[in-house]
């Protein structure tokens, strides 16, 4: 080993080279020229740029210069030396331990909360990176006023992706229940380009009641990770049901219950009530590029005024509601055709969205 101390290293250096060590720590060291001494500036650092995020685990990656690792290498080839710890692992460690002795929070390497990523250039400045792993929500939404688009445009300028002009939500604005779900889950998370998936669809002039629709959100970089209900606005609001690491790959099958107002251009008999029970049990059939069979488990019909009818049905999700109603596509069976009168469907409204 007393090739080694042909070297200037500092202690740190020195000790990743050799267990026993009885050199001095030189001022300037050949192979990290000071970043080891400079930990504890980097470890404040780290800690000013997550002290926004609340989490329990983190992990601390690094980048080196190259030159730093050649440094090191051509040490080791010309000494000989063997299977130590690199100089980045040395460098993530400490300033793991470090952080966690300041902040209580575990480095975890596995599904860390918060990666927190240092990138030294040439001249031994270092840059501080911190981004918290993405958090979903499974949630379910309530519309009690009509009016509003269930979902929102993509951003013109981003298509999605996020950018500053959509203020990072990928999305065109705020002004439908896609808007009010993704900019309250932003502002309560701290976080950006959300992802909402949806169980189900709805009309502008429809209301969504009872439980609410079922729906996830994935969020990006979230400051906070929990959350418990969006307040909402316009009749709009959401409670939080699950927290997820992603939007799950939902291919399950679900029940609407749907309360449809269909208005005749004739008035309603009572042999129309009838017929409309009669399709409990029945299969509807329409093309969408191919033959989707859905089937309707439960009707309930009422005669509000002379040419208008209540109807209650629950059926497969995905049953398009204004064209059962209208018959205008191919649709069988068909309301209008059912009852042989011009039908139309006047608004609908989501009673119920269940798993099957
Ligand atoms: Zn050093
Ligand atoms: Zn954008």
């Amino acid at each position: 080993m007393l090739v080694l101390k042909q070297y200037q290293l500092c202690g740190r250096c020195l000790a990743r080279q050799a267990d026993v060590i009885d050199g001095k720590s030189a001022e300037k060291c050949f192979i990290c020229r000071g970043l080891m001494d400079s930990l504890d500036t980097i470890v404040d650092r780290v800690v000013k740029a997550i002290k926004p995020y609340e989490f329990q685990t983190m992990l601390v990656g690094a980048t080196l210069p190259t030159q730093v690792y050649e440094r090191e290498d051509a040490l080791r080839a010309r000494l000989k030396i063997r299977g130590r710890e690199s100089v980045k692992s040395q460098l993530t460690r400490e300033v793991g331990l470090r952080l966690a002795r300041k902040t209580g929070k575990k480095v975890d390497y596995r599904r860390p909360d918060v990666i927190i990523n240092l990138t030294i250039d040439k001249e031994g400045n270092t840059a501080v990176l911190a981004t918290a792993r993405p958090v979903a929500f499974e949630g379910r939404y309530v519309k009690k006023a009509r009016g509003l688009p269930q979902k929102q445009d993509r951003c013109p300028m981003c298509q999605g992706k996020g950018c500053p002009l959509c203020d990072y939500s990928g999305i065109s604005g705020y002004d439908s229940v896609e808007g009010i779900l993704v900019q309250q889950a932003m502002a309560k998370t701290g976080g950006q380009t959300p992802r909402i998936s949806w169980i189900g669809s709805e009309d502008q002039n429809s209301l969504v009641l009872g439980s609410g629709r079922l729906f996830y959100i994935r969020i990006s970089d979230p400051k906070k990770r929990r959350l418990k209900r969006l307040p909402g606005r316009d009749g709009v609001s959401a409670r939080i049901t699950r927290i997820l690491d992603d939007i799950p790959d939902f291919q399950q099958r679900f029940a609407v219950k749907t309360r449809i107002l269909v208005k005749s251009d004739r008035q309603f008999s009572i042999q129309d009530i009838r017929k409309l029970r009669s399709l409990a049990g029945s299969e509807v059939k329409f093309e969408n590029k191919k033959t989707v069979t859905k089937k309707i488990y439960a009707v309930h019909a009422k005669r509000v005024s002379k040419d208008e009818i209540a109807l209650t049905i629950t059926a497969d999700g995905g049953l398009p509601i204004k064209q059962f109603v209208g018959g205008e596509e191919y649709m069988d069976p068909n309301i209008s055709k059912l009852l042989e009168s011009r039908c139309q469907c006047v608004s609908f409204d989501i009673l119920a969205v269940d798993f099957q």
